[in-house]
Order: structure tokens, then C-alpha cells, then sequence
């Protein structure tokens, strides 16, 4: 039996939402489920009590960071990424490819792998399927990801046709390659950028592959919103129904709601975290830009409806001063927030599966936050 499983608890009539929860050597998680990333072995500014009190079931850990530093030999005596950074529940950690082709300098891609030059310091990698999953296994997380090629937006068909082969190509590599089978499981990844056919057909060989739950990676890179809904529709009924599915970097409240939708069971971002050390914050009524002169004498909490730590102690005209003076407790309150907002909406979502009133959810949901750009409604920025 494989490391991690997926039990699917209620299909909601409304939509088809998958109520679900994956089970790992690390305890159970709910879904849908967001991942909170923890880039370099810490989810910036968040202590892993502080993650287990905004409810977190799982954290992501980057590949490529953390085998350029501080390596993942050192990580592995250690005792494992679980232990190195005192993190007891469920980890996945991605291929490294992505951060290879967005990050890295000089990039060489071939067959075998790809060379790159360290984002850092400028020294010469190389990473290929089997490094990738020796990088993994000596990491120790529950869920690895096999090494892929994330084909840009806009992409050729023929460049997406090659590069999604490739893919499949270095799929069985990776699974020929990944060792600790009992203690950790490796996803496929789906790919074939905005072409339907394509990625059917790399849906249709990775299922052949038989992985233990698969990544849907190459969307949220620029497509309108609608692209992305219209091949999640394709592709998720293709997929196994008894594993879960992981739509790979996406982590917007709307696409959050919509990826659930669609069948979608686990979702990873840095939006969160990111937006709120800039002093971005979610509402209810939208997201709110916090430290703005505007919010110097707001004394109301930054969400009324929100209940988190940080709502229930502070003001939104404290956390403006803090952002205005530098205080590093403000990044911290607004992350602890944002990461609050987001899995207590995957807490409802899951709610509202379970009640088959999803759609309704949606609506009234995005009836008081506004919808995003990317889904052609105007976005409604500020709040009251
Ligand atoms: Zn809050």
C-alpha cells in the first residue's frame, strides 16, 4: 500500500466538490486543502505552533531552495525536513523544477536534466529525475513530486507537445528512481500547457504510471482564469477517483473555490504569506491594503468576520503602525491573518461540500469579496 492514500468522504451534489482526506506517516489532512508554503523550511514569519493554531494540515517545502541551502545532506542528519525544523504533521515537497526554470540563471534543459547556475551565488547544478528524488527521499517528505517541465505561458504546441512527453519521459524516471516508498509517495505531475489534447494525453499516460495521487502543474502562469476552469474540466474526470489531485501554485480565494469545483483536493500558493508582509490584507469585503494612511485610526479588527489571533486582539490601526514603523510584528500579524483567511475558506468550502451547497457558497461568498481580474469581473480592492 502506498504511503499516502485518499478517502473520499461526500461528492456534493450541487457541484461535484470532493470532500475528502489524505492519509500520510504524519497524521490525516482535510479536503480540499490549501498548503501554506514554507519556502526555506519556515513559512516566513510563522512559528509551526502558530501554523497548528491557523489550522494548517500540511506545508510545502521548496526542493530547489533547500538543496542549495543549507543542502539536503545536512537536512538528512538532521533526522529529515519534519525533524530539521520541528514540523510533525504532513510535508510535500515539489520537484525543484519550477524554481529551476523561474528562478535560476542559464538554464540547459535536456534529457537527462537541466543545468542551471545557483540564483545565490552563480555555482553550476545539475538536476535530473534521480536527483530530484534523492534530494526528496533525503528530505523525507510525505508527498514528493516527480521532476517535470513547467512549458511557459504563452507556449508553442509543438515546444508544449515535446516538453509534456519529456514529462512523461522523466515521470517514469522519477518513478524508477524514488526509494523510500513505504514512508513517503511520489505524484505525477499533468502537463501540456493551454492544450487540451495534450493534456489528455499526459493525464492518460501518468494514470497508466498508477501514482498515488497526482499534480496538475503549468496553469495559474498568466492563462485568463476561464483556460484554466475549461482544462481542469477535461482533465480531472480522466484522474483516478480514488487519489487525490493537486492544482499546483494556485492559491487565490476565487481560484481556491472554483479548483474545488472542479475536483481539485489539495492547493499550494505564497500568495498569502506574500501579499501580507507588502501589507496586503483578505476581508470579507475584499482585500485591503493595511498599511495605507486610510486605516491609521480604524480601530475594527482587520476582518470583523475573521477568527483568528490577530483579529480577536488587534486593530487594522495598529498593524498600520507597525508597517509604517518597520516593526517586524506587523509582517507577522498580517501573514497570520491572511493564512487564517484562507484555510478557514477551505474550512468552509469543505462545509459547504458536505452540505451540497457549494455553488451557493461560492456566490455569496464572492457577492461580498468581488471576483479577480483574472475571472473579468472587476475586482473590488477596498473594503469599507
Ligand atoms: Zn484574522
Amino acid at each position: 500500500m502506498a504511503a499516502v492514500t485518499y478517502e473520499l468522504i461526500h461528492v456534493c451534489r450541487q457541484t461535484g466538490a470532493r470532500l475528502g482526506r489524505v492519509h500520510t506517516p504524519h497524521g490525516s489532512f482535510d479536503t480540499p486543502a490549501f498548503m501554506p508554503v514554507g519556502t526555506q523550511a519556515s513559512v516566513k514569519g510563522m512559528s509551526p505552533d502558530e501554523l497548528k493554531e491557523v489550522n494548517a494540515g500540511i506545508i510545502l517545502g521548496n526542493t530547489y531552495h533547500l538543496y542549495l541551502r543549507p543542502g539536503h545532506e545536512l537536512i538528512e542528519r538532521a533526522g529529515g525536513l519534519h525533524s530539521f525544523m520541528n514540523w510533525d504533521r504532513p510535508i510535500l515537497t515539489d520537484s525543484g523544477g519550477f524554481q529551476v526554470f523561474s528562478l535560476a540563471d542559464l538554464r540547459d534543459i535536456r534529457e537527462e536534466g537541466v543545468t542551471f547556475r545557483s540564483h545565490i551565488d552563480g555555482s553550476k547544478h545539475f538536476i535530473s529525475p534521480e536527483k530530484s528524488m534523492e534530494i526528496q527521499n533525503a528530505l523525507g517528505s510525505d508527498i514528493m513530486m516527480a521532476f517535470d517541465e513547467c512549458a511557459p505561458y504563452p507556449c508553442d504546441y509543438d515546444y508544449a507537445k515535446k516538453s509534456m512527453e519529456m514529462t512523461t519521459r522523466w515521470a517514469i524516471r522519477s518513478k524508477a528512481a524514488h526509494t523510500n516508498t513505504e514512508k513517503q509517495s511520489l505524484f505525477g505531475i499533468v502537463q501540456g500547457s493551454t492544450y487540451v489534447d495534450l493534456r489528455r494525453e499526459s493525464a492518460k499516460a501518468l494514470t497508466e504510471l498508477d501514482f498515488p495521487g497526482y499534480g496538475i502543474g503549468g496553469l495559474s502562469v498568466g492563462e485568463p482564469g476561464e483556460v484554466m476552469n475549461a482544462i481542469l474540466e477535461e482533465i480531472t474526470p480522466l484522474l483516478p477517483t480514488h487519489k487525490p489531485r493537486y492544482l499546483m501554485g494556485v492559491g487565490s480565494p476565487d481560484y481556491l473555490i472554483d479548483g474545488s469545483i472542479r475536483g481539485v483536493d489539495m492547493f499550494d500558493c505564497v500568495l498569502p504569506t506574500r501579499i501580507g508582509r507588502n501589507g496586503t490584507v483578505f476581508t470579507a469585503n475584499g482585500r485591503i491594503i493595511v498599511r495605507d494612511a486610510k486605516y491609521s485610526e480604524d480601530f475594527r479588527p482587520i476582518d470583523s468576520e475573521c477568527d483568528c489571533y490577530v483579529c480577536r486582539n488587534f486593530t487594522r490601526g495598529y498593524v498600520r503602525h507597525l508597517f509604517k514603523s518597520g516593526e517586524m510584528l506587523g509582517l507577522r500579524l498580517a501573514t497570520w491573518h491572511n493564512l487564517r483567511f484562507l484555510l478557514k475558506l477551505m474550512e468552509n468550502v469543505r462545509e459547504a461540500i458536505r452540505n451540497d451547497r457549494l455553488m451557493d457558497f461560492r456566490n455569496e461568498f464572492f457577492l461580498k469579496f468581488g471576483y479577480s481580474k483574472k475571472t473579468g469581473v472587476p475586482v473590488k480592492n477596498e473594503s469599507p
